[in-house]
């Protein structure tokens, strides 16, 4: 039996001024933030989690990032974009929000910028180019102790996952062909306890043994 989406919306609860502003920002600039059912769940793993420093890579306009810093008043975030333009806004609604003092933006590309290696984060969360999985994981993972947790998200890549390669349009071949060898791998790796999450565009959280 399916569930309905709109049942579960209906449960949404209300957001800040700030936050719904970055919410119709998003929305009429076509910046790809997390749906609100995915990042219900999401904060709620956390709240159990409770990590302390989580590692963010693909920051976009810092929607997420905000999201989880005010679910965890405790954590820091370290959240890194490639996109300047991206970086000046999220830097901006950072600086508006009411936890600005725990989130820290790092511009540039993940897999080139140096993190301090000593940096241990128990949390990663993983939104940047879908075609990249496997390299930022194995960038860094090794920053994730056991017990930590990595929350991948498009794993599902709006239904492009699912279909038969030659339906997936040409220009995106490469990306899905590198999304589905990820998620095989991963699933299938002994250090890692991961599970599909089918909420909003598909979120993976994978536990470290
Ligand atoms: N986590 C955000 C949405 C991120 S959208 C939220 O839910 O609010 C994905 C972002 O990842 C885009 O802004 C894109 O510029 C960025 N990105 C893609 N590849 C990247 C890379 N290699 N390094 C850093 N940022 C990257
Ligand atoms: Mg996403």
């Amino acid at each position: 039996m399916e569930f309905s989406d709109t049942y579960i919306e209906s449960f949404i609860q209300p957001r800040n001024d700030l936050l719904i502003e970055m919410e119709t920002f998003a929305r009429d600039n076509h910046v790809p933030i997390m749906q609100l059912p995915a990042i219900d769940v999401l904060n709620q793993i956390l709240r159990i989690q409770k990590p302390s420093n989580i590692l963010e890579i693909g920051t976009a306009i810092g929607y997420s990032a905000i999201r989880m810093a005010l679910t965890l008043p405790k954590s820091n975030i370290v959240t890194i974009e490639r996109d300047a333009d991206r970086v000046v806004l999220a830097r901006d609604f950072i600086a508006r929000s009411e936890v600005a003092n725990q989130i820290t933006v790092i511009e540039g590309d993940a897999l080139e910028v140096d993190v301090d290696s000593k940096s241990t984060f128990d949390a990663v969360f993983i939104d940047a180019a879908k075609g990249q999985y496997m390299r930022f994981f194995e960038k860094y993972s090794p920053l994730v102790p056991s017990g930590g947790v990595l929350y991948i998200d498009n794993m599902y890549m709006h239904g492009l996952s699912d279909l038969n390669l030659k339906d997936v349009p040409r220009r995106k071949r490469t990306m899905i062909r590198n999304l589905r060898n990820f998620a095989d791998w991963i699933m299938n790796h002994d250090e890692y306890d991961c599970t599909f999450f089918p909420v909003g565009d598909g979120l993976l959280i994978c536990l470290k043994r």
